[in-house]
């Protein structure tokens, strides 16, 4: 039979023999789960939270997302992890834009997902979400470090998933800059 055909039964049993089946799908999502690139960024305090998942202590490498790039062409995952008030909103969103597909979004924090104890005031965006898709929400204020790890094996549970052929992965977004803000 084809390899997407074999139960995990068979896979198991196969494994025990030294033989090791997968597919590209798997081998490519494989290699996209385990190197994921954070972009170097951060709004507010759930910031320091994200920054402490970097330190030895909570080791964020242990699941291959330690390299923070200061440069949204290198990164593939954006961590929104603060306020985002309407007058950095469309520097977040060009933010995004630049980075390459496939990528991805978490929102960190009661202020990324819905403008948190600010979401009554003027100036604050009332979830990032308007703007970028969000695959992620961490519900805190701040979240701990092990809600951000968390939050980063869900995503990389999603990564597992996708597909390379199929409906287009591009994600939709606004322009960069949005005059309009709800
Ligand atoms: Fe700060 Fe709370 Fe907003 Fe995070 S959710 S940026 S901790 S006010």
């Amino acid at each position: 039979p084809a390899a997407g055909n074999i139960s995990d039964e068979e896979r198991e049993e196969l494994r025990r023999h030294g033989i090791l089946l997968t597919s590209l799908e798997e081998l490519y999502n494989w290699g996209r789960t385990n190197s994921i690139w954070p972009l170097q960024f951060g709004l507010a305090c759930c910031a320091i939270e994200m920054i402490a998942t970097a330190t030895a202590r909570f080791d964020i490498a242990r699941f291959g997302a330690e390299i923070f790039r200061p440069s949204p062409r290198q990164a593939d995952l954006m961590i929104v992890s603060g306020t985002v008030t309407k007058k950095m909103a469309p520097q977040v969103v060009r933010l995004f834009n630049q980075m390459p597909e496939p990528k991805y979004c978490i929102a960190m924090g009661a202020c990324a997902i819905s403008g948190g104890p600010f979401k009554q005031g003027y100036n604050v965006l009332k979830g990032i979400d308007r703007y970028i898709p969000v695959d992620i929400y961490i519900p805190g204020c701040p979240p701990r470090p092990e809600a951000l790890l968390n939050g980063l094996i869900q995503l990389q549970e999603k990564i597992k998933t996708e597909r390379l052929k199929g409906p287009a992965t591009a994600r939709h977004l606004k322009p960069d800059a949005p005059s309009e803000y709800p």
